[in-house]
């Protein structure tokens, strides 16, 4: 499943490519993603690309000589792809398909779980949780966020209500950075605890984002390349392989449901 860098890697790919064209038509090819009534797109002019929480948003100007702005905010989920095309040609899974002024916009989805909603603005389709690579996401923000909350750490990194784009693969990293075990209680997290964690989320995301994101199953960027950073995962998919830090057997467990990778020797 996309996490934050693999969305933020899709939007930053597309920007330059998407910016400044305009929509000739949209056809959408599954019902599934008929949410709601589609709008008509014809001429409007895209105005932004940019990533919010796990989403992907595609910021569209009115057409001449009528109609209000509006945003579509697409959810990759599972399989979900925004792939740019110069021109022409078929794919596999194609559900939706941007015909543009110049090359085509494509939503493919082999799982079919990706959603499209639709927003009268960027402010609209906002998250309610915080974004990690925000300014606002202070290590005294990190402080205020996880007071007196009795979850454990990998649990409360999953809460998308409060820091949102994290999943799985990233929750697992960040703990073993920060010398930090998934079971811990966050609100028993010292301050020093609290700065490490801190400053893992930022150093782990944004690292991931210059290797265009974790590929382990299926992502694939706007070109239909995969990221790279799963050379550098430290933890997550290497059940029984020894830490790099310290040596010890990386463990995993099942924490709501969902694998968990960790060092039992170094994180704490
Ligand atoms: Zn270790």
């Amino acid at each position: 499943m996309p996490e934050l860098p693999e969305v933020e890697t899709v939007a930053r790919q597309l920007r330059p490519l998407l910016i400044g064209r305009t929509v000739r038509s949209l056809r959408i090819l599954d019902p599934l993603l008929r949410n709601g009534r589609t709008p008509r797109l014809g001429g409007r002019p895209i105005r932004g690309v940019r990533r919010s929480g796990k989403r992907v948003l595609l910021e569209l100007g009115p057409a001449p000589g009528r109609s209000r702005p509006l945003c579509l905010a697409v959810h990759l989920r599972m399989t979900g792809r925004l792939i740019w095309r110069p021109s022409a040609g078929s794919v596999d899974h194609l559900r939706a398909r941007f015909e543009l002024d110049r090359g085509a916009l494509l939503f493919v989805d082999m799982r079919r779980f990706g959603t499209f909603d639709w927003y009268p603005s960027a402010f609209a389709a906002a998250p309610t949780g915080i974004d990690p690579l925000a300014r606002e996401f202070t290590a005294r923000r990190l402080d205020a966020l996880v007071d007196g909350t009795r979850q454990d750490a990998k649990a409360w990194l999953l809460r998308q209500d409060r820091l949102v784009g994290l999943g799985n693969i990233y929750a697992s990293e960040i703990l073993w950075a920060s010398r930090l075990s998934p079971r811990r209680e966050v609100r028993s997290l010292d301050r020093g605890e609290r700065r490490r964690l801190h400053r893992a989320i930022r150093r782990i995301l944004s690292r991931a984002i210059e290797n265009c994101g974790t590929t382990f199953a299926n992502f694939q960027d706007a070109h239909g390349v995969e990221g790279s950073y799963q050379r550098f995962l430290a933890v997550y998919g290497r059940e029984g392989e020894r830490c790099r830090r310290c040596g010890g057997a990386i463990r995993r467990i099942v924490q709501q449901q969902r694998s968990t990778f960790f060092c039992a020797a170094c994180q704490r």
